[in-house]
């Protein structure tokens, strides 16, 4: 038996050659892939890598499926929806701030002095990780989603 199987070679019990085009993205002590294959079923994924072209398509998947198994992981009801609906929930306060602070100035600064409030643009790479970003083959690889490490 071979111990260096990827994560996804090993579930399925197949052998893992130097050219597997799982292994880059679930090495086999890779600790994310026992929520993925609980979630999605190490077939599931497999089929899935093996449906995209690139090493950048599989990187991205690879990432999107830890991404959303750790979400249903941490919220097994709602999962990514769940995420969502609390970050929308994070931005509607922040908007209702911005508003009230707006017009706090405006009642004690005049309408006329209150700058108006310009959205800043998300920079590329925003959502990537440090190791991510390390890795990354720089602005042109986008954003990818991962969750921030700071869960451990
Ligand atoms: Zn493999």
């Amino acid at each position: 038996m071979n111990s260096n199987r990827c994560a996804i070679c090993r579930a399925l019990k197949q052998i893992c050659d130097p050219n597997c085009k799982y292994k880059a993205h679930f090495p086999s002590n890779d600790t994310r892939f026992e929520d993925v294959q609980q979630i999605f079923g190490a077939a599931n994924v497999a089929n899935k890598l093996n449906s995209l072209e690139t090493e950048e398509q599989r990187k991205i998947a690879a990432n999107s499926l830890c991404y959303a198994a750790e979400a249903r992981r941490r919220d097994p009801k709602s999962g990514i929806a769940g995420m969502v609906q609390h970050h929308e929930s994070i931005l509607n306060d922040v908007e209702q701030d911005i508003k009230f602070a707006e017009n706090e100035l405006k009642t004690n600064m005049g309408p006329d002095q209150v700058p108006k409030f310009v959205p800043v643009p998300i920079p590329d790479g925003f959502l990537t990780t440090v190791d991510d970003a390390s890795t990354s083959a720089g602005p042109s690889a986008g954003p990818s989603a991962t969750l921030p490490k700071n869960h451990e």
